[in-house]
């Protein structure tokens, strides 16, 4: 195994427990990717975050060859965004609690704080409905990241993809803080939401943010 992948695989194992900390994923829900060699790195299929080491990692070669174990059985969707978005690094799929109350009633997040901006766009989208793990979600998926890094996926949950994978779980992260947020916010009142003038004024100061 080459360096490339064994840093991959510590670097998965870390996110991973960095998550599942945070409250995220719980039990074997979510799957986190990162590129390495000529293909990727994923979490494996099934197993506990709790348990989950470094050395279950799975690496997926340019053939979508898997080695070391069986791939998270969504393997297609990572495989699909690292395909469209080749600037994109890193892929974090979470069922979190607040992302996946807004994902079952099929909302888009509107720019109700400037936050959203986070994401690359003035909204984050739900994906349409496809069952886990097949080519479907993967094209939906793709479909709603369209010009954003994250997106809620239908009766599901949440992606959120990275230039790093630190920027991916940092992303997704804040897009469950955004759901909880919007969601607090829908039980007083409706919430008011930025003007489209409002919020590209916010990505243009995003461009260099924190650079
Ligand atoms: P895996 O354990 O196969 O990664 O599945 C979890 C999941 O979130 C499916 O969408
Ligand atoms: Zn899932």
């Amino acid at each position: 195994m080459d360096a490339d992948t064994d840093t991959a695989r510590e670097a998965l194992a870390r996110a991973g427990q960095r998550l599942y900390r945070a409250g995220l994923n719980q039990g074997a829900e979510g799957n986190l990717s990162l590129r390495a060699g000529n293909g990727f790195v994923i979490t494996p299929s099934g197993i506990p975050w709790e348990t989950l080491t470094s050395g279950q990692m799975v690496v997926m070669n340019a053939r979508n060859e898997a080695a070391g174990g069986k791939p998270s059985s969504e393997w297609l969707l990572h495989r699909a965004i690292l395909d469209a978005r080749p600037e994109i690094q890193a892929v974090v799929h979470t069922h979190s609690s607040f992302a996946t109350t807004l994902a079952c009633l099929r909302r888009d997040l509107p720019p109700f704080h400037y936050m959203i901006a986070m994401a690359g766009g003035p909204d984050i989208r739900c994906s349409r409905y496809a069952t886990f793990g097949t080519p479907a979600l993967a094209e939906a998926a793709v479909e709603a990241l369209e010009g954003r890094r994250a997106c809620l996926l239908a009766n599901h949950g949440m992606i959120a993809a990275g230039e790093s994978l630190d920027a991916a779980v940092t992303l997704a992260l804040a897009v469950e803080k955004l759901c909880e947020q919007y969601w607090r916010a829908c039980q007083l009142g409706e919430p008011i939401l930025l003007t489209d003038e409002e919020m590209a004024e916010v990505m243009a100061k995003f461009a260099d943010y924190g650079r």
